[in-house]
């Protein structure tokens, strides 16, 4: 029975674990990991350095920073420079790089916006400034579903009415149905982000898993819960199965976290999502239910008439698909870097090129 977190870094579990998957793989296979947090715990630790060869890792989606549409964060700009507005967001999204600028250079401008560490903040913000407009910048994955939600439910009762949100809410489960879907998908196997798991349940991925013929394994992010998540798959692989197994039972459920999922069913309802680089992918995101709209900050300020203009070298679409690795873009660790990012997945802390950044050596790929 494993209690401390060092359990879960033993260097000598780990590399007994990874025998396992040495002695249990007899061909090639090609693995996601869905979440950006993932992507910087295997780089960091150098577990895909330690790997087997036949593993091969692709990261995938599950950076909410990175995969903001490029609209939305020019709305965002938008929004955030005009008088009176007091713009609100997670820290990551002010050097995410809009058509134009980013939120640091709106600020320099003398745009009012500020970080926060929860939109009940947010909340509090507009509480105590009654003649401003308070905007926060409702952006993640379902993690971060159930305190927006919660924003906007604690603003309704506190009768407020200069809050709103700007929605970019975005879900798992289409994602990996989309890339599963998509021509030329090399993935045969996922490890699910356990802390979205945490909330939502793992019971959305049984039709997945099933429909195309895919292993689903939930894991958490310490270096042994990622190489028991491979090890798992990697033997549902060779035994030609496809379920989805549960590695992160400490934290997960197949239900998930019920009373979360009711307050943001009462909120939000499902909807079409752009994904920045990707394109817009089928209900995979959600939106204010109408009886909330008077909290939607795009009704509020009028922001149909956006347009965009995306840095042409920036392959950060393909490399959040799998298709591609940070290192196979022209730009990484030359124009792009996490000081000058071309693109979000260099700037956000689960973005695949920042963690390919800081963690990656040009002779590991080399061996
Ligand atoms: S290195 Fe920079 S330009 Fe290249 S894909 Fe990553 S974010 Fe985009």
């Amino acid at each position: 029975m494993m209690q401390f977190l060092d359990d879960f870094r033993n260097g000598d579990l780990v590399r007994k674990v990874i025998a396992r998957i040495q002695k249990t793989v007899t061909q090639n296979w090609v693995i996601m990991e869905i979440c950006g947090g993932q992507t910087h715990a295997l780089m960091q630790y150098g577990l895909d350095q330690i790997l087997p060869p036949e593993i091969e890792l692709v990261h995938g989606p599950g950076c909410p920073v990175c995969v903001t549409s490029l609209e939305l964060i020019d709305k965002a700009h938008a929004i955030a420079s005009q008088p009176g507005v007091i713009f609100t967001t997670f820290g990551d999204m002010l050097r995410v790089p809009g058509s134009q600028m980013d939120l640091y250079a709106i600020r320099a401008r003398g745009g009012d916006v500020r970080i926060v560490y929860s939109p009940l903040d947010a909340v509090r913000i507009a509480q105590q400034n009654p003649d401003r407009e308070v905007v926060f910048f409702a952006i993640g994955f379902e993690t971060t579903a159930p305190a927006n939600v919660m924003s906007v439910l604690q603003a309704q009762a506190l009768k407020l009415t200069n809050y709103s949100v700007l929605v970019s809410q975005v879900r798992v489960p289409p994602a990996i149905r989309s890339i599963l879907g998509a021509p030329g998908n090399r993935v045969r196997g996922f490890l699910a982000a356990g802390h979205v798991c945490a909330v939502m349940g793992y019971w959305e991925y049984l039709p997945i898993a099933a429909e195309f013929k895919t292993p689903i394994v939930v894991t958490g992010f310490e270096p042994l819960d990622l190489v028991q998540g491979i090890l798992l798959t990697a033997q549902q692989l060779e035994h030609r199965q496809h379920e989805v197994q549960n590695a992160y039972r400490r934290t997960v459920t197949q239900e998930g976290n019920q009373t979360a999922q009711e307050m943001i069913e009462r909120v939000y309802q499902p909807c079409d999502r752009k994904w920045r680089g990707i394109g817009t992918i089928p209900m995979s995101g959600w939106r204010l239910r109408e009886e909330f709209e008077q909290f939607n900050a795009e009704q509020r300020f009028h922001t149909e008439h956006i347009q965009t203009h995306e840095s042409e070298i920036c392959i950060a679409g393909k490399i959040l698909q799998g298709l591609h690795k940070p290192p196979d873009c022209p730009a990484f660790g030359k124009e792009c870097t996490p000081q000058y990012p071309l693109g979000a997945t260099m700037v956000s802390s689960e973005g695949a090129c920042a963690a390919y950044y800081r963690y990656w050596k040009q002779d590991d790929e080399n061996g």
